[in-house]
């Protein structure tokens, strides 16, 4: 059974969450604040956080970020519409995916089966051992530095390869357009999105059958980039 930790300080979403997820067989915990989460998330090791980021005694990315420094548990975040600076702070903190505030059920059990199932991901698992991802569309050796693609093999730009790199060792996970350009360009960079597009769309075209609908490399808009195995 998976078990969910709620961490949320609206009685009636706590509530709400609860029904839905215990009616589809999740195991429900629940703390209303960041210090109650921080000490359940230690002591009774969910399999997955659900994370408001407005909560009374501390500032959600604190959380985040308390939780990260010792585990690695898929934290889905929470989020007003308007906050769209602090969900990219959780991002980059840590957290592996938001969903914005209100949101239906069906799309949160979504977004929490994807967190959920990512940690076994057979990607994620194959790059960690040998170095290579593979998909239905193109294979990429890590550590070789090799694409091929319909049994050819791709030629990157350093450029290119820095970003794909990123968004395959990450695989699911949404990666923000800041640490895409602080990772690949550096700090002076930090702004220009505009690079980020340009690339993306290079590898598209390089990696994708349909670059102008991609089934692998994902734009999240005005957020950032991910991978999806
Ligand atoms: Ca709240």
């Amino acid at each position: 059974m998976t078990r969910v930790l709620v961490v949320e300080d609206d009685p009636r979403l706590v509530r709400a969450l609860r029904i839905n997820l215990r009616a589809r067989g999740f195991d429900v915990e629940e703390a209303p604040d960041g210090s109650s989460a921080l000490r359940l998330a230690a002591a009774r090791a969910p399999d997955v956080i659900v994370l408001d980021l407005g909560l009374p005694d501390m500032d959600g990315v604190e959380v985040v970020k308390g939780v990260r420094g010792r585990s690695r548990i898929p934290i889905l975040v929470l989020s007003a519409r308007h906050a769209t600076e602090d969900k990219i702070r959780a991002l980059d903190a840590g957290a592996d995916d938001y969903v914005t505030k209100p949101f239906s059920m069906d799309e949160l059990l979504a977004r929490l089966r994807a967190a959920t199932r990512r940690q076994e991901a057979p990607g994620a698992v194959r790059a960690e051992e040998s170095g290579v991802v593979t998909t239905d569309g193109f294979s990429v050796d890590l550590v070789a530095k090799k694409v091929r693609r319909g049994g050819r093999a791709v030629r990157l730009t350093p450029t290119e390869w820095h970003l794909l790199e990123i968004l395959l060792t990450h695989p699911g996970r949404l990666i923000t357009q800041t640490r895409l350009l602080l990772e690949v360009w550096g700090p002076t960079y930090r702004a220009n999105t505009n690079y980020l597009r340009v690339y993306m769309a290079q590898l598209r075209r390089k990696l994708e059958a349909d670059p102008s609908h991609p089934r692998y490399l994902v734009t999240e808009p005005g957020m950032g980039y991910r991978f999806e195995p």
